[in-house]
């Protein structure tokens, strides 16, 4: 018997706290069904943070959702984006289009621009990493070939009117909301606490389950600045978090404290593979630092993932890389 296609899910809306709601909107990835929306009563609207993933019938399942808690998209009076991935950002342009909104975003939303207004050069941008990191030509070309003039998640650019950058506020019915600056998972993460209510909006910095994944070649060292961005959350009074995908959970210390363990895991695993098996290529590591094979579908996270911890190693003096650049061959990476 066939299996059954995969049933796809609606958008869901339900209310948190009296005033504050969350939007759960269903995403076209295999194992992330979902991204949340979190909208919160603001006078005679509502702040709305993030805002869900473009793609065909999504503004629908926005839509689908506000109306469930009685909410509409003209309400909304500002789009905060925790940071500039498309299934936090994607919508932005609708949203806005439909309520003349003001949108939120860390001024490091570079990665996405490019995105956004020249597709070509941004895969081109990673087709090279992968070519460095001693991805084959052969797979790689193919990849980028089934890739070409696929959406980006992304309805239009929209720039940002405010900066969200540490001291800035957002002000509701429930309080007002600060901002801290968490780069890590993407150079543009904020994540934004209101303290009277110890509330966290936390995006994709501290998911309810544990998943790292880090933007590569964008900025010095993502996992050094994740890990920093743990510590900026760890000092932050919070009793429940409203996280960029699954349900709200409270116990913040132990999510931080899972994340810093799963993080020394992989460094250590990586530190051993080099030790084993280096010099060795990027792209080699891979599968033994995760121990599991090479997928399409987990390809291109797994690399940067693990770019990440290279450079986090070779940042800290544990690591160093020769060839790339200038030279024939993919980098080759062992033990300082
Ligand atoms: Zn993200
Ligand atoms: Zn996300």
């Amino acid at each position: 018997m066939p299996a059954p296609a995969r049933r796809r899910e609606l958008g869901r809306g339900e209310r948190v706290l009296p005033g504050l709601w969350r939007l759960r909107l269903p995403l076209p990835w295999p194992g992330v069904p979902h991204c949340n929306a979190w909208a919160v009563a603001a006078g005679d609207g509502v702040v709305l943070f993030d805002c869900g993933m473009d793609e065909p019938g999504s503004f629908g399942h926005l839509e689908r959702a506000m109306d469930q808690v009685n909410l509409r998209p003209e309400l909304v009076r500002h789009v905060v984006c925790t940071h500039a991935h498309s299934d936090h950002y994607g919508q932005a342009g609708p949203v806005i289009d439909r309520s003349g909104a003001q949108l939120w975003l860390h001024p490091d939303w570079g990665p996405m621009r490019l995105a956004v207004t020249d597709p070509d050069q941004a895969t081109g941008r990673r087709v090279e990493i992968a070519l460095t990191s001693g991805v084959p030509e052969e797979p790689l070309r193919a990849y980028h070939e089934s890739h070409k003039g696929m959406g980006w998640g992304v309805a239009r650019l929209v720039e940002p009117d405010h900066d969200l950058v540490n001291g800035v506020t957002i002000d509701t019915d429930l309080g007002t909301w600060y901002v801290h600056e968490t780069p890590g998972h993407a150079p543009s993460h904020v994540v934004l606490h209101q303290p009277e209510r110890r509330l966290l909006v936390s995006g994709d910095h501290l998911l309810g389950r544990v998943s790292l994944y880090f933007d590569y070649g964008w900025s010095p060292d993502p996992v050094g600045e994740f890990l920093r961005s743990l510590d900026v959350v760890e000092r932050l009074d919070v009793r429940l978090v409203l996280s960029g995908h699954g349900r709200t959970f409270t116990d913040v210390q132990g999510h931080i404290d899972a994340n810093r363990a799963l993080v020394q895991e992989r460094l250590d695993a990586t530190e051993a593979v080099l030790r084993e098996h280096g010099p060795i290529t990027a792209f080699a590591a891979v599968p033994l630092v995760f121990g599991g094979d090479i997928t399409a579908a987990n390809a291109s996270w797994w690399l940067s993932e693990a770019l990440c911890f290279l450079r986090h190693l070779e940042v800290t003096g544990r690591a160093v890389r020769e060839g790339g650049a200038g030279t024939d061959g993919p980098e080759a990476w062992s033990l300082a």
